[in-house]
């Protein structure tokens, strides 16, 4: 037994690890990203077995299961951080990546053999499915450290597939046979540089599974599930944080607060069922309506909290007007055509340095005002003058 026999062994041990890790990962969340991670730990495990040790078809033939293997392994990991992300996984492009690069292995395998030729072939197609991953992920925001990691592992894998067979090669000559092949410094590289893609690639994609569980439980803790805003701890904690930023920033901020008019009277006609559906529809209408800065919360039961900071009180009557008047086309396609629901917004706008309770209370009141003059209405807090009555 040599020591390639257990270099042979590493990779096949490393993917079968990563495998069954992916694996458990997956029982507990059942994500499709994280079952395509498995699979290419698969792949790539047989693909190193099939090439290194059992031989499954006779002669030659035998290395078209290990590469194709090898190109499903791209394609499952490539598809597993794109679909981390969300966004549509180019599976007829991988497909015509891994049909054309098995072609051109073929050819080099039965119509004019060549070993280095078939390494460029398959190379190559792996080389273009990791293309795709980048392609995927360079537009899109990469908020987290992670994202970039995950990025890089993509540009990283696409470079070592395409320069380092061309680099090897033409440092190291060609083969002759399968024996030179399976000793020659290439394949050793390949199978060391492999082994840490492999590692680097599966530690960055559990990094990133932990980073989004720990997001999905704050937004838990932080948010309500029927409006789709934060709750009323989230939206205090917030709001709270970035009052305190533009008071650094001696900017303005407007809070507005709405409450659904006669939503007793709504539940009592149309049941509660309805007046759900209304706190769903208000909660999607918000968040289409108002700036990427604001923040918006569900603080009670049909009363809602908006704050926006750098607004002034012109731009928060604005979104406050915008909000009150396409409440009623927003909740249109989910309840009965004769409800015609309403809602009253106060707003108060503080200068540098209000606290998130202050403008609560002012916003509060002026909501009350809005309440008492007619509801469906808009109202912006003023401050009482005291007139001091000369003696
Ligand atoms: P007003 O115009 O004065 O605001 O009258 P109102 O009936 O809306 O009075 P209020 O703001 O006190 O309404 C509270 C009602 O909101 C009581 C309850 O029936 C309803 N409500 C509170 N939370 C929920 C909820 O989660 N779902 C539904 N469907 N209704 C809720
Ligand atoms: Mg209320
Ligand atoms: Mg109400």
């Amino acid at each position: 037994m040599t020591g390639q026999f257990f270099i042979s062994l590493l990779n096949p041990a490393i993917g079968l690890l990563f495998a069954v890790t992916f694996f458990l990962m997956w029982l507990n969340r059942r994500e499709a990203y994280i079952a395509y991670a498995a699979s290419a730990y698969v792949a790539t495990a047989l693909a190193f077995l099939i090439q290194d040790m059992a031989p499954v078809l006779p002669m030659e033939l035998q290395r078209l299961p290990a590469n194709l293997c090898f190109l499903l392994t791209g394609a499952l990991f490539a598809a597993a951080i794109i679909k981390r992300y969300g966004l549509p996984v180019p599976w007829r492009e991988m497909m015509v990546a891994m049909s054309v690069s098995l072609a051109v292995f073929l050819w080099f395998l039965l119509g004019q053999p060549s070993i280095a030729a078939r390494i460029y072939a398959i190379s190559v197609g792996a080389g273009a499915i990791a293309l795709m991953v980048v392609r995927a992920l360079w537009p899109i925001e990469k908020p987290h450290l992670i994202d970039r990691v995950l990025f890089w592992v993509a540009v990283l894998a696409a470079i070592n597939l395409t320069v380092r067979p061309i680099a090897i090669l033409t440092l190291g000559g060609g083969f002759d046979n399968y024996d030179g092949f399976q000793q020659s410094v290439y394949w050793t590289t390949v199978q060391f540089s492999q082994a840490m893609v492999s590692v680097a690639a599966a530690i960055s994609l559990m990094v990133a599974i932990a980073i989004d569980m720990v997001a999905e439980l704050r937004l838990q803790a932080a948010g309500d599930t029927l409006s789709g805003l934060l709750n009323r701890r989230g939206f205090e904690a917030e709001a709270g944080a970035a009052l305190r930023r533009c008071a650094a920033e001696e900017a303005p901020a407007a809070l507005l607060i709405a409450d659904f008019d006669h939503f007793k009277a709504i539940n009592d006609t149309y049941g509660h069922a309805v007046g759900d559906a209304i706190i769903t529809a208000f909660g999607t209408h918000v968040r289409a309506v108002g700036p990427a800065e604001m923040i918006a919360g569900r603080i009670g039961g049909e009363e809602f909290a908006i704050l926006v900071p750098g607004a002034s009180i012109e731009a928060g009557r604005q979104l406050a007007e915008t909000i009150r008047s396409g409440l009623l086309a927003a909740c249109a396609d989910r309840i009965p055509a004769a409800l015609r629901p309403s809602t009253c917004i106060g707003i108060s706008v503080g200068t540098p340095g209000a606290t998130l309770s202050q403008l609560m209370q002012q916003a509060d009141q002026a909501l009350y005002d809005a309440k008492r003059t007619g509801r469906d209405c808009v109202r912006t807090f003023t401050p009482t003058v005291i007139r001091i009555a000369s003696a």
